[in-house]
């Protein structure tokens, strides 16, 4: 089963503009980031009231998991571009039948069918215990 030229222009024109989106986003938080760990720094050398400490160290640990999430996520984008220019996007990385449509409508950058995703995260979650 092929995809449709359109409808493949549409997926990747949405791809491209959520790579952008997301490129804006990580350079926010990025220079957040770096604001932050400049501002601990030069707080080192003075006496710090604990509680304004604790809530800097939360926000850049935020922070830092914000950025790793949008990496992340951009690079789920990227290879989606990229199995577009060979031909074999929408197809399932694990069983290599094509993703369901809507899935990808939902979601671009899916790289497994519903049912190898379920399977994926179920192992996952079962390596993190
Ligand atoms: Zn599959």
């Amino acid at each position: 089963m092929a995809f449709d030229p359109a409808w493949l222009e549409t997926m990747r024109q949405r791809l491209l503009a959520h790579r952008a989106e997301l490129q804006r986003q990580l350079a926010d938080a990025r220079s957040s980031l770096s604001a932050e760990s400049q501002y601990q720094e030069d707080e080192g050398a003075v006496a710090t009231h604990p509680a304004d400490e604790a809530s800097d160290l939360f926000s850049a640990e935020v922070d830092a998991t914000w950025v790793r999430a949008l990496e992340d996520e951009l690079s789920r984008v990227d290879a989606a571009l990229k199995r577009m220019e060979r031909g074999t996007y929408g197809i399932c990385i694990e069983c290599g039948q094509p993703i369901e449509r809507e899935r990808l409508e939902a979601i671009p950058w899916a790289e497994r069918c519903i049912r190898d995703q379920e399977r994926f995260e179920a192992a996952q979650a079962q390596r993190r215990r």
